[in-house]
């Protein structure tokens, strides 16, 4: 007997792999990159998934994913979280690898009322039938607490080694961690950047101004961001990393700027630059320079120049900024 668990390297995943490797069934754990997870978390994926002893398929979900961010059906959590669309959607693989693999069920680390917006009991149903796995969803964590599913009223595995955790706390979870002795797992709700308050602040800016796209999106996770025009975005590097990172970057439409003959940051601007808005792009690197007057080179697909520039003023420069009280 197989089954797939969804297994994003938290505890409550960890567990629930524990819970039914222990039934003597065999796993293999699913777990989502999207364009806003946590990219440093990959390893730890991997080796949090060899210390459980299963092995591990990683999927990426692209411009799908952008679609349920766009557009979700069932609305957003605090910030721009889509948390039950994402559940769906993420349910929706799952049972396409389940049947891939020939597993018989999919099992999840949900915690009956454990968050807000996707781990009340309705909404679980809800996830449930949207997903097209009706009754072949274990959640070993609050098995107790649901209906039984096909997996259990069949004998696959056994109802009575499940647990009826509910809520927040997380106390039996953790005793549980000890018994088993997991060491490594990411902290609750960690990873996922739709749940930052300022990277839900740099989303709604892409999306009010139509340039939500995945190209877009890459560049949310560096600089300091300014918006110069409906459709002319700028973003400016903050430390020697995030400069070299953009330096590497070469996208066809996109315009890169640095300083020549003076120590400043690397920037890049996406959308639609005319000549003025270049003006104002260099003036808002110069005042990183700190300098009067300095000589800013852009480059695009195809030319390459040079601007000397005076430094913006920093009251000016709070007019562009996407998150009003960023830091300088
Ligand atoms: S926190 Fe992020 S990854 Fe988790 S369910 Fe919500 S949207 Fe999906």
């Amino acid at each position: 007997m197989k089954a797939l668990a969804l297994f994003s390297g938290g505890l409550d995943s960890s567990l629930a792999i524990k819970i039914i490797q222990a039934q003597k069934i065999q796993i293999l754990a699913l777990n989502f990159l999207t364009p806003f997870s946590a990219l440093e978390n990959r390893r730890k994926v991997e080796q949090i998934a060899r210390e459980l002893g299963v092995n591990l398929q990683i999927e990426f979900l692209g411009e799908e994913y952008l679609e349920i961010v766009k557009h979700p059906k069932y609305g957003y959590g605090k910030h721009l979280n889509p948390c039950l669309d994402c559940r769906i959607l993420m349910l929706k693989k799952a049972k396409e690898v389940m049947e891939k693999i020939n597993a018989s069920f999919v099992i999840t680390g949900e915690v009956v009322g454990q968050r807000p917006m996707s781990q009340y009991k309705s909404a679980l149903q809800l996830v449930e039938r949207e997903s097209g796995l009706k009754e072949l969803i274990v959640r070993p964590l609050s098995a107790k607490l649901l209906t039984p599913t096909i997996p259990e009223k069949n004998g696959w595995i056994d109802r009575n080694s499940l647990f009826g955790i509910y809520g927040r706390a997380r106390r039996e979870q953790i005793e549980l961690a000890r018994q088993w002795k997991i060491k490594h797992y990411f902290s609750p709700a960690g990873g996922c950047l739709l749940t930052d308050p300022a990277f839900s602040q740099k989303i709604s800016d892409l999306l009010a101004h139509n340039q939500f796209s995945l190209e877009s999106i890459e560049l949310l996770r560096l600089g300091r961001h300014f918006r110069l025009s409906p459709s002319a975005k700028l973003v400016v590097g903050r430390n020697k990393r995030e400069n070299e990172q953009m330096l590497q970057r070469k996208r066809e439409k996109e315009i890169y700027f640095r300083p020549v003959g003076a120590k400043g940051p690397v920037a890049v601007g996406q959308g639609e630059f005319n000549p003025s808005l270049i003006s104002l792009a260099v003036q808002i690197i110069a005042h990183y320079c700190n300098m009067d007057l300095v000589d800013i080179e852009y480059r695009t697909s195809d030319r390459k120049e040079k601007i000397r520039s005076r430094a913006m003023e920093e009251k000016e420069i709070e007019r562009f900024r996407v998150i009003k009280d960023e830091s300088i």
